[in-house]
């Protein structure tokens, strides 16, 4: 394996939730797609234009393979963010075209990504009516719950399947089946399943699927969302008009080094599925193990077992606020901000019942292509070291 891509940098980096470096074979393929094969994907006279295209054929295909679904249901857009937002407004603008009294009822739940949430509270003032659900002490979604949430007019149940910060699993299959039995389309954010666990969409029964290929080593500002071709075959309007690149779906000069980097990326992460996960779950829980015995007191979030292999979530004993400054050289993310004065605790950590002072206490630590052991061991000293001793 490559040695890290962040080397030059003496920090050490765990927040491979966040984004994470692009691989450098994704880069070494990219190169040419910026320099002799710059062409329009769309350009048909050409073969300037041709060899674009042929790579983003062979990207879908890449992509496709990686989540289990047909080339013709990949289409490419500039990340989860698009794709999240695509979904909800384009199912609405696709109902309301036929019938525009049709009531619209969409589920969701309270741990989402911004870009599920802000959406949702977008279509509520377009008159959508939308539920966020609760979720349990782990952040998961519980079938039984979204039973009693259904009604004649539900048209779409949108719930991640990795939690961003908390790195619980959602019981995808569970809610997937349910949300066929009554004939309501299923979409999950994958950004952080996809790449890290096995993904299926046609096994699994999803019928859309958001993600970004910079949470699996690919540039960002590229991502795809799956849409399914049949059983049922998806009704959604497009979100952006224009060329009609993308057979119409998505329109926009297709980013064919981006989208080169996204097949190389889904391309090397189907490849190491069998061992990357492990070996990355094997760090986390010797990250996990050894803060426990460093920092009396430290709390994991999320599911102990039903989790993403790189997340860590925990609470110490300390807010985080207090100990930044000795974590420099920590990649770290905190589950609180503070923007101008005033304490923003993030929602998903409030989702779960913790309250404000736990929320400050609480730092994601998140374990990549590039972590060593001897990083984790050292990234717990630092911590160890930088909560006083009064305190561990
Ligand atoms: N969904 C999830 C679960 C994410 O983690 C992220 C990125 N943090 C997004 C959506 C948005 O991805 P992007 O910023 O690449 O559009």
């Amino acid at each position: 394996m490559e040695s890290n891509p962040t080397s030059k940098d003496p920090g050490i980096y765990l927040d491979y939730n966040a984004t994470t470096p692009v691989d450098p074979e994704v880069f070494a393929r990219i190169e040419p797609y910026l320099k002799q094969f710059f062409g329009n994907a769309a350009s048909a006279a050409h073969h300037w234009g041709w060899a674009a295209d042929n790579a983003a054929t062979k990207a879908r295909a890449q992509v496709a393979s990686l989540i289990g679904a047909k080339p013709t249901e990949i289409t490419f857009t500039s990340g989860a963010t698009e794709s999240n937002n695509w979904v909800i407004f384009g199912l609405i603008s696709k109902i309301r075209e036929e019938n525009p009294y049709e009531p619209i009822h969409m589920i969701t739940s309270c741990v989402e990504h911004a870009s599920v949430i802000k959406a949702m509270e977008a279509a509520q003032k377009m008159n959508v009516e939308v539920d966020y659900l609760p979720v349990n002490l782990f952040g998961q979604v519980g079938v039984e719950t979204v039973r009693k949430f259904i009604k004649p007019h539900t048209k779409l149940m949108s719930f991640i399947w990795v939690n961003n910060e908390i790195g619980s699993i959602n019981p995808i299959v569970e809610l997937a089946k349910l949300a066929k039995e009554r004939k309501i389309y299923f979409h999950t954010d994958g950004t952080q399943a996809v790449g890290k666990i096995p993904v299926n969409v046609t096994e699994m029964g999803v019928d859309m699927m958001s993600f970004s290929g910079h949470k699996f080593y690919a540039p960002k500002g590229v991502g795809a969302l799956y849409i399914r071709s049949k059983d049922p075959k998806v009704q959604i309007n497009p979100f952006i008009y224009g060329g009609g690149q993308e057979r119409g779906l998505r329109s926009g000069t297709v980013n064919i080094p981006g989208v080169v980097g996204l097949g190389t990326a889904a391309e090397i992460c189907q490849r190491n599925m069998n061992l990357e996960p492990a070996r990355m779950k094997s760090l986390r829980d010797l990250l996990w193990q050894k803060l426990q015995a460093a920092i009396p007191g430290v709390r994991m979030n999320g599911h102990a077992t039903e989790r993403s292999p790189i997340n860590l979530s925990v609470t110490l004993p300390v807010t985080t606020d207090s100990i930044l400054p000795q974590l420099q050289k920590l990649g770290i993310s905190t589950g609180s901000a503070c923007h101008t004065g005033t304490m923003t605790i993030s929602h998903v950590l409030n989702g779960i019942g913790l309250n404000s002072e736990e929320a400050q206490c609480t730092l994601r630590l998140s374990v990549g292509r590039w972590t060593t052991e001897d990083e984790v061991l050292r990234a717990v000293e630092i911590l160890q070291n930088a909560i006083p001793r009064k305190n561990v």
